[in-house]
């Protein structure tokens, strides 16, 4: 029987730059001790106080079918949340709840690219990027950024590669680099979008997990609400990856839409995790700051390493929970150079081609392990690629 090409195109063969990682999960379950730097995952699960209140709610009765929007109480959270952060006048109407932000990102295409359109998309990315443009049966088009513009992404190449497409996904704080985009960047990222009459998607699921300036919603610039659908996630924020809580913010008409594709795909989000959500987002600010914590003192831990070497380059560190490290010093591309440090020292890092072929040479860190082991596989890299360094020069 055959498939669709919609199923069988999602993922374009060969390999995608997983070996690594699944390399690892195999030396775990033989029983090898590995420093696992490759996920992004909290090393903590959900607070207690999420936990109770999600139990509260369920015992309390709530495990029905919910409101497929979202309840009102989750989504009038999320607009006020929204509106304060951003300053853009947003109600419930404009956000429609759904089970993470990766299901936000796939609506968001639905909603904007027809069977295909080509939605443009910025490499490095994360992992299911062209994945999502093509499961909307859109074509999924790449943009280059550049280690050298620390992966700022430039208007002239958005531009270069606009012809005929209808979106542009972006993503700040960004996965796997690390940056956090600029204002320059966000309102080059602007006009390309109204020059060109682009929508734009903007991923913010890491916006809680800022430590170099300020996280900017390009939905707040002049002329953008109503192009830009925002994608959230209490993933990042609140440790609650399994709950499969996020959201897309959008003007009211295609929000409309996105109901009715959430009544025809998703059903909604369960209650229980709507109402946990609702107590987390409306707990305040500590709560947020405490989950973010760890990965701010890691990074501060994290330059110190890589401050006291000249071999391992680090893209600024500006944002989210990585860090991304130019080892192109050694001579090894980032994918050998994963291999070798997994083989012979037992530490599980993602290549940078994994994430596209614009953070070739490159390893992403996640920061996600205690400080004193992080500290050590850091120096460790960092010893590894000096001796890999100077073996080429002797070479
Ligand atoms: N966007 C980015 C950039 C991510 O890193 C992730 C998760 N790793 C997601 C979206 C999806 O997160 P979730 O579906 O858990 O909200």
């Amino acid at each position: 029987m055959k498939l669709s090409h919609r199923i069988t195109n999602l993922t374009e063969g060969g390999s995608d730059g997983w070996d690594v990682f699944y390399r690892a999960r195999r030396m775990i379950s033989e029983g090898q001790a590995i420093t696992e730097l490759t996920i992004g995952e909290h090393d903590i699960g959900t607070d207690p106080v999420i936990l109770d209140a999600m139990d509260a709610s369920a015992r309390g009765g709530h495990t029905g079918y919910a409101m497929v929007p979202g309840t009102d109480l989750l989504r009038d959270t999320v607009a006020a949340r929204v509106q304060i952060r951003t300053g853009v006048k947003t109600t419930r109407d404009n956000v429609l709840i759904t089970p993470g932000g990766q299901a936000a990102l796939f609506a968001a295409h639905i909603a904007v690219c027809n069977p295909g359109d080509t939605g443009l998309f910025l490499d490095p990315y994360y992992a299911t990027y062209p994945g999502t443009i093509r499961a909307a049966g859109a074509i999924a088009r790449p943009v280059q950024t550049h280690a050298m513009d620390a992966f700022q992404p430039r208007e002239s190449e958005i531009e270069r590669f606009a012809g005929g497409a209808v979106s542009l996904l972006i993503n700040t704080p960004n996965n796997p680099t690390g940056v956090v985009y600029s204002q320059d960047t966000l309102n080059a990222v602007a006009n390309v979008c109204k020059n060109r009459d682009l929508w734009l998607v903007s991923d913010e699921v890491y916006d809680t997990q800022v430590w170099e300036g300020n996280h900017l919603s390009p939905r707040a610039l002049p002329d953008m609400a109503e192009r830009t659908l925002v994608v959230g996630s209490m993933s990042k924020s609140h440790a609650m990856t399994g709950s499969r809580c996020g959201w897309i913010i959008g003007p009211e008409e295609v929000v409309e839409h996105l109901i009715n594709l959430a009544t025809n795909t998703t059903y909604g989000v369960p209650g229980f995790i709507q109402d946990a959500a609702s107590f987390a987002l409306n707990s305040g600010h500590k709560l947020e700051e405490k989950i973010a914590e760890p990965f701010r003192r890691r990074r501060s831990l994290a330059m110190q390493v890589l401050g006291g070497q000249q071999t391992v380059g680090l893209i600024p560190a500006q944002g989210a929970m990585y860090l991304m490290l130019d080892i192109q010093a050694t001579g090894l591309t980032g994918d050998s150079f994963a291999n070798a440090l997994l083989d012979s020292h037992k530490i599980a890092v993602m290549p940078g081609e994994s994430f596209g072929m614009a953070a070739a040479g490159h390893i992403r860190v996640a920061m996600t392990i205690a400080d004193e082991k992080l500290v050590s596989a850091l120096q460790t890299i960092c010893d590894f690629a000096a001796q890999l360094a100077e073996n080429r020069g002797a070479g």
